[in-house]
């Protein structure tokens, strides 16, 4: 499976190398089917490459064609390279092949009249908590079924992805579930999605992602301490990195099953939930500069970024427009922390401090996260209808009594191209 990974890897790798030298000007970049074509030939060409699974290569290249898809919606810009440890994986599609069946139990039909089918990947259950799947290759390999409740029965997938990450192995179908209803209360949320707060509702909830504990930071920090100064390559070092990469993958597991968790929450209880556009790249990227230019306040912005990292907000996104497709809406960033949420005066002085929120316009005062929250919700940029339910719609005017004239707001309204400013 190391040797799929590895394959998946290169051949990612190529097709992002292909895309990264385009330039305006030249012949468009090959995309998924001029891709395969190449991938056969260099199959014929290399030996070492035409003795892997010709099915993981391609499947790598399908992976491309959905990272380069999802460059405008994803927030996380273009596919950047596959690090050798850190991104393994690959993708199997399935090679049984089944009827497909209509809505009324009949089978399908094509144009021709003939028999509908799609693949299917070939996995058996073995008890209640195992079951075994069809590596090509490898043939059976043996897993545990982690999904609970109705999950844990073999999936009926069309394809499967299975990664090395932190000294464990994973597998995951691809299955498409299915929606979860609109409450058709009518109510629209906002998410304001920060550091202090993982997530802060605009009916006032704050909700916050599960880290490490104090004590669990510590035993990582320990462990990577020692491994550091084991000398290299002995068994002490892999151990040491071995029990690291456990804490890891214990604090990735908690940030995704709340991830999970709130997702099916947003979409069981409100009929629209709107996110603000993040440019998570931008937010994430190093602070380092280069020699010549030295970046500032380094160390700061590094703090920063594990702590966005830790939070795994775009995987909220992710599965809250998988479970609420068509309710889920990204609205523009800009101002929205500045703002006042009761009569939309936009004020740089209105934020105290990270967490006070006072209108110096109208005296309004709130939660700055919450404030930003309402915001989102009241953001009408896009098609679909807001609530009635007690969201305040921004307005520019003379605030709430009224008997002041208004300074200058410090702050220009946001040009409508103008999405989000570096706030930090
Ligand atoms: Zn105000």
């Amino acid at each position: 499976m190391l040797v799929h990974c590895a394959h998946a890897r290169y051949v990612y790798n190529l097709a992002v190398e292909q895309h990264a030298h385009w330039r305006p000007g030249r012949r468009s970049a090959p995309g998924f089917a001029e891709q395969c074509r190449q991938l056969t030939q260099a199959r014929r060409e290399n030996e070492w490459l035409g003795a892997g699974n010709a099915d993981v290569q391609q499947q790598a290249l399908k992976d491309f064609a959905k990272a380069k898809q999802a460059f405008f919606s994803s927030g996380f810009g273009e596919p950047i390279w596959r690090k050798k440890y850190r991104h393994e994986g690959f993708r199997v599609i399935g090679t049984d092949r089944v009827p497909v069946y209509d809505d009324d139990g009949g089978p399908l039909l094509n144009a021709k009249g003939g028999q509908v089918m799609a693949r299917r990947v070939r996995v058996q259950r073995l008890n209640r908590r195992w079951a075994r799947v069809a590596v090509p290759g490898c043939g059976w390999v043996r897993f545990r079924l982690s999904a609970k409740g109705k999950g844990a029965r073999p999936p009926e997938a069309k394809t499967f992805r299975v990664t090395f990450r932190n000294g464990q192995w994973h597998v995951a179908f691809a299955v498409v579930p299915a929606a979860i209803p609109a409450p058709g209360t009518g109510q629209a949320v906002g998410v304001d999605r920060g550091v202090a707060i993982t997530a802060a509702l605009s009916d006032g909830r704050a909700l916050n992602c599960p880290q490490l504990s104090t004590r669990e930071r510590a035993r990582l920090r320990k462990h990577q301490r020692r491994a550091a100064r084991a000398p290299r390559g002995s068994e002490r070092k892999a151990a040491e990195y071995a029990k690291a990469a456990g804490l890891k993958a214990a604090e990735a597991g908690r940030r995704k099953d709340w991830c999970e968790k709130t997702s099916t929450m947003l979409a069981r209880r409100f009929d629209v939930i709107r996110f603000e556009k993040l440019n998570i790249v931008n937010m994430t990227a190093s602070a380092r500069g280069t020699l010549e230019r030295p970046g500032r306040r380094v160390a700061q912005k590094a703090g920063l970024n594990r702590g966005i990292l830790a939070q795994g907000w775009g995987l909220l996104r992710q599965r809250t427009g998988h479970k609420a497709p068509g309710r889920v809406q990204d609205v523009p960033a800009a101002y929205t922390s500045l703002r006042c949420s009761t009569c939309g005066w936009i004020e740089k002085n209105s934020r105290k401090s990270q967490a006070e929120f006072l209108c110096v316009s109208c005296g309004f005062s709130c939660n700055a996260d919450t404030n930003a929250a309402i915001n989102i919700a009241a953001s009408t940029t896009t098609k679909v209808a807001a609530g009635q339910g007690g969201i305040p719609r921004p307005r520019r005017s003379a605030g709430a009594g009224g008997t002041t004239p208004h300074p200058r707001p410090s702050v220009r309204e946001p040009q409508p191209t103008q999405v989000g400013i570096p706030l930090f």
